[in-house]
């Protein structure tokens, strides 16, 4: 959209070529040319409606629980375990590698003990174990070794 010298928005008169492709072309030079006033008004948009996006994702969140946790589960193997956790758990047949239960499983990284530092955690595969919570603790503490 484009506005007139009084300040109205008026839709763009297509140039002279009618042709279908052409016009598409012709809107795509004009986004690129513009590309940057229409981020900024984007960027403006958000930020006048900020709360109401909130309040929409968190409604939406709430309708789509099942997907939000599956979404979440997702990105967190991914950055804590390299993806790796479900190989993990399979190799470990789904079961504490201490004590043999298997429900509240976490998996646990070798090294972490001494490691403290999560970034750059070693996420192979012989470096990660299944413990339950209870065992994992104890790791932790220093109770059972592995
Ligand atoms: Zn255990
Ligand atoms: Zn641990």
């Amino acid at each position: 959209m484009d506005r007139n010298n009084k300040g109205q928005f008026v839709s763009r008169p297509l140039k002279e070529c009618v042709y279908k492709g052409h016009e598409k072309d012709y809107k795509r030079d004009w986004y690129l040319k513009n590309k940057k006033r229409l981020l900024k008004r984007s960027r403006e948009r958000y930020q006048e409606n900020k709360e109401r996006y909130s309040v929409a994702t968190k409604l939406w969140q709430m309708r789509n629980a099942e997907k939000v946790k599956v979404y979440k589960q997702k990105n967190k193997d991914a950055i804590r375990f390299g993806g790796n956790r479900k190989i993990v758990l399979k190799r470990d047949s789904n079961s504490c590698q201490v004590c043999g239960k298997t429900d509240k499983l976490v998996i646990h990284h070798l090294d972490e003990t001494e490691n403290r530092k999560k970034m750059n955690a070693n996420n192979n595969i012989d470096n990660l174990i299944t413990l339950c919570r209870g065992c994992h603790i104890k790791v932790h503490r220093n109770k059972v070794k592995i």
